[in-house]
This record gives C-alpha cells, sequence and structure tokens, in this order.
C-alpha cells in the first residue's frame, strides 16, 4: 500500500516537472494580450482610424488598461496634413525609470490605429495593428512584476497608415533627449503566422543585435525566429521603411522590428479576429518580452556606449 502511495506522488511529481514551462517562458501575460487584441479588433472600434470615433474608442480601452495596471498614461497630441485635410493624432506614451541607468531608454512601440471603415467593410486591423498595440499591454504588466536596468518608454502610436505620422512626431519631440534613447524595439503585425514564422528586421544594420535575438529565441523553440527584410535596395522586401522604427532608423537610433510575413488578410477588411494563428500570437508575444528583459540585462555595455 505505502509502495502503491509513493508511486502515485512520484508519477505526479514528475507530471508537474516535465509540465513546468523554461524559466523565460513562464510569461502569463500573452493570454493578457489575446483579451486585449479581441477587444481592439472587434467591430465597433470601426477600423481605428485616426481621427475617427472608433480610433478614440481604442485609445480610451488603452489608456484604461494601462491605468488598471497601475501605469501613468501621458497623451501627446500632434497634427498633420493628410491629403490636404488637417488631421489629430494622438501617442500614448509611458515612462517607467531603470534602476542602473535611468538616462538609457528603450522604446518599446507599436502603431493602434488602422484604416477605419471604407464602404460597407470595417477594417478590423486584427494583426494590423491590434496584434503589436495588445502585445504592449503584455509586456508592461511584464514590466510591473520585474524591474530593468534600463528606463522604458512604452509608445503607442497613432497614424501609422497615414505616413508613420506618430512615430515621426515621437522622434522630433521625444519624451526625453533623443540621445538618450539607446533602442527601439518596434512591433506591427505580431499575430498571423501558419509557419510559425517572426522576422527580427534590423540586424543589417545593427548586427550587435543579432546574438540577443537569437540567444532569447533558443528558448522559444515553437516559433522560428528568422532575420532578414532589412537589406537596402531589396524594393518592398525591405522593410527598414515600412513601419515606426524608420524614423528612429533616420536619426541614428538602434532598432529591431518585429513582424510576419505580408499575409493574403494584410490591409484587407478579412484581417479579423478569427483568422488569429493564437498559439503563435501568444509565444510571439512572450519572446518579444522574454526579448525586452535579456536585452535591457545582457547589452548594458553596447546600449551605453
Ligand atoms: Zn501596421
Amino acid at each position: 500500500m505505502k509502495k502503491l502511495k509513493l508511486s502515485i506522488l512520484l508519477a505526479i511529481c514528475t507530471v508537474i516537472i516535465a509540465n513546468r514551462p523554461a524559466k523565460s517562458q513562464n510569461i502569463k501575460s500573452p493570454e493578457l494580450a489575446v483579451k486585449a487584441l479581441e477587444v481592439l479588433s472587434a467591430d465597433d472600434m470601426e477600423g481605428r482610424k485616426t481621427g475617427t470615433e472608433g480610433n478614440t474608442k481604442a485609445r480610451t480601452y488603452l489608456i484604461d488598461e494601462f491605468t488598471k495596471l497601475g501605469y501613468e498614461v501621458q497623451t501627446d497630441t500632434f497634427s498633420f496634413r493628410s491629403t490636404l485635410e488637417p488631421v489629430q493624432g494622438i501617442n500614448l506614451l509611458i515612462e517607467i525609470k531603470g534602476q542602473k541607468y535611468p538616462d538609457s531608454y528603450i522604446v518599446i512601440s507599436a502603431h493602434y490605429d488602422h484604416l477605419g471603415i471604407k464602404g460597407d467593410d470595417i477594417y478590423n486591423g486584427t494583426d494590423d495593428n491590434a496584434s503589436g498595440s495588445a502585445s504592449l499591454l503584455a509586456i508592461a504588466a511584464e514590466l510591473k512584476k520585474k524591474k530593468t536596468q534600463h528606463s522604458i518608454i512604452i509608445a503607442a502610436f497613432d497614424a501609422e497608415e497615414m505616413g508613420l505620422q506618430g512615430a515621426k512626431h515621437f522622434v522630433k519631440h521625444p519624451l526625453v533627449d533623443q540621445e538618450k534613447i539607446a533602442l527601439n524595439i518596434n512591433m506591427d503585425m505580431v499575430s498571423q503566422s501558419e509557419k510559425d514564422e517572426l522576422y527580427a528586421c534590423g540586424t543589417y544594420h545593427y548586427p550587435f543585435l543579432k546574438e540577443p535575438i537569437e540567444n532569447t529565441a533558443k528558448h522559444f523553440t515553437d516559433i522560428k525566429v528568422l532575420f532578414g527584410h532589412d537589406l537596402p535596395n531589396s524594393g518592398h522586401d525591405d522593410w527598414t521603411g515600412q513601419s515606426d522604427h524608420y524614423p528612429f532608423y533616420k536619426a541614428e537610433i538602434p532598432f529591431v522590428y518585429f513582424g510576419v510575413e505580408d499575409h493574403p488578410y494584410y490591409h484587407k477588411p478579412t484581417d479579423t479576429f478569427d483568422k488569429l494563428t493564437k498559439e503563435f500570437y501568444m509565444n510571439a508575444v512572450a519572446f518579444i518580452t522574454a526579448f525586452v528583459f535579456d536585452i535591457d540585462k545582457e547589452f548594458k555595455s553596447k546600449l551605453n556606449n
């Protein structure tokens, strides 16, 4: 009888040990990201086009969620012209002071706007870029639990779809001196991949980022982290200028952009929540979150030189 109990106990222990996730994968927030992704890409957000009610609704939701996590959100309003019409955009910014290098900043960004409504079609923009903005919430949740050495700015940019306007405004008028920004980690379309492939774009320009990305990726074997899409003069294949990391690049601030290969739903009304590759998204969010902490810790010298 005793022996049987012991073997049952052993069996239970084995199961528990086998199910214990690796340390770097022990991140709960991807579930939070999926929930936020569903809210942000629902029909009532009306495609989140800059200057519309749906965009305001998405921004209000993000502010509420960041506030619930215990953050103070700053809004930064800017104006620009889109086909001669003056438009206002609003960036959301959160500053988190670093413990060891408070004057060196990592900007983690994603745009929350999308294409709105055209004719009878709502462009829900689940992957583009409810996925990135929901990831900001997940990363912010983890940053509440664990302090970083560098300071962090979480930036939910507006008006990316109108020519990277929010990011351009931010880089021109950052929250802190531009020379204090050591790195931009940008996310745009991180939830849709049947092949479980996430690109880390930018290491052609900043090779020092390749090794740390590889080191973090080793712990996330359910997704493939690929490099590329950053060779100059390779046409549309070069994503250097394709999203909010571009104004950082132009200002000679190192960047890495995480995103997936273009898919049939890209900039279509079919980019909806039901197409989400959920497991991939959760793994991508966990990986990017882990990378934030790894790069903060491991590359202090390179980021602070
Ligand atoms: Zn986008």
